[in-house]
């Protein structure tokens, strides 16, 4: 069995360190939290949500999973997604994916895997959809890009769909839903541009 000593140490010395440069800060958390993003992203070790936007504790409502989907019958998606627009009240919603995501490729290369099959199925739907556009591309990589790329501008469309959402728009909370790509091999997020941040928005991005 693991004692996971480093990093019980690697703990001890970040609480020092974060109690010498404000000694009041676990304090201020203790007591609430009000964080003005919600990140839906990828499980993927290599895209650590906090760290790459430079968010403390507290500043970002993180909800992870395989392949960054926002699966509209999913009560832990919708649990976390209700709970960031009605209590904390999030200004900003987003959907992050990242270039060369596993997950997404797995979603398409035809093998078995057993119960994340069915948890891809969505990319596998944004597949087809996008059949002629994917097709077109050049290069495996380029091709898997691209559908991670198509993957968050779904997804996006789902939390703008959501009921929680809508009803936060209807009753006039600001409230904007984006979609950025993260790209491992230089720690960049893109904006993918397909922000939506009303009613009227949601409607426009279907009939677009
Ligand atoms: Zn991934």
């Amino acid at each position: 069995m693991p004692r996971l000593d480093d990093l019980k140490l690697n703990n001890l010395n970040w609480s020092k360190t974060k109690t010498e440069v404000d000694p009041e800060f676990f304090k201020r958390l203790e007591n609430q939290q009000s964080p003005e993003y919600l990140w839906i992203g990828c499980s993927d070790s290599r895209v650590p949500a906090n760290e790459i936007v430079g968010l403390d504790p507290g500043e970002l409502f993180v909800h992870r999973n395989v392949a960054n989907l926002a699966p509209p019958q999913d009560a832990n998606y919708l649990s976390v997604l209700q709970f960031a627009v009605d209590v904390l009240k999030v200004k900003h919603v987003m959907v992050v994916g990242h270039y060369g995501c596993g997950g997404v490729a797995a979603a398409i290369d035809g093998q078995r895997r057993g119960l994340v099959d069915h948890w891809l199925h969505p990319i596998r739907e944004v597949h087809a959809e996008h059949r002629a556009e994917l097709d077109a591309i050049e290069g495996d990589r380029p091709k898997l890009d691209r559908l991670c790329e198509l993957n968050v501008i779904r997804q996006v469309r789902n939390v703008a769909s959501d009921v929680f959402v809508q009803d936060a728009w209807a009753r006039g909370q600001k409230l904007a839903v984006h979609g950025w790509v993260y790209s491992l091999s230089n720690g960049l997020v893109t904006d993918l541009g397909v922000t939506i941040n009303s009613l009227e928005g949601y409607q426009e991005a279907l009939d677009g």
